[in-house]
């Protein structure tokens, strides 16, 4: 059985993936997330994942809302859409800290639930855990959880255990452009 660290951004990404893991492997939630926006909606975010681990008896690190990190790694990328050139800094801030926990932890592999999200593309995530990775000298298990209906199979656990689903990626710019195409919709 591998020593696993799945770095986990939210319960409705997270939920699915950590339900066919938990099993097979000796698997450690690892939440760090401090591009979420603002705290209220990070505690909320993170409360789920607490939840599932708690009621799944699966281990969890609780690691830090570094907040003033995620703005220097992104710093001049403010403007940018999701999707654009802020994102990959953001995937390679989160995964950098899971691959050193990973090292010096004595974990065999590492991954994230990222690639569940629907705009997130797994070409983009998975070089940039490969890269840190072979940094770090730890494998990073490359895959797309969106594929083989966990997608749906995530969608109807969310609804059947009434867990919160945000409406926007993370970040404050996030928030401020769905906030946006909202406006332009009406
Ligand atoms: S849109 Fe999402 S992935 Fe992109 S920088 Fe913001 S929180 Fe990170």
């Amino acid at each position: 059985m591998l020593k696993f660290l799945l770095h986990t951004c939210c319960a409705p990404c997270g939920i699915a993936v950590i339900d066919e893991l938990k099993t097979r492997h000796d698997l450690t939630v690892f939440f760090y997330n401090p591009n979420i926006y603002p705290e209220g909606e990070y505690l909320k975010r993170k409360k789920y994942v607490v939840q599932i681990c708690e009621d799944w008896g699966v281990k969890m690190v609780d690691f830090d809302y570094d907040q003033t990190a995620w703005s220097e790694a992104t710093k001049g990328l403010e403007s940018e859409l999701e999707g654009g050139a802020r994102c990959p800094k953001c995937f390679r801030l989160r995964l950098e800290m899971t691959a050193r926990y990973a090292k010096e932890n004595n974990f065999d592999i590492f991954c994230t639930t990222l690639t569940s999200g629907r705009n997130k593309k797994a070409e983009v995530i998975n070089p940039v855990g490969v890269e840190l990775g072979a940094k770090y000298g730890v494998k990073f298990f490359e895959t797309d959880w969106k594929k083989d209906g966990r997608q749906e199979k995530g969608r109807i656990m969310v609804e059947e255990r009434g867990i919160y689903r945000q409406n926007y990626c993370g970040c404050v710019y996030s928030k401020a452009y769905d906030a946006d195409k909202a406006r332009e919709a009406l």
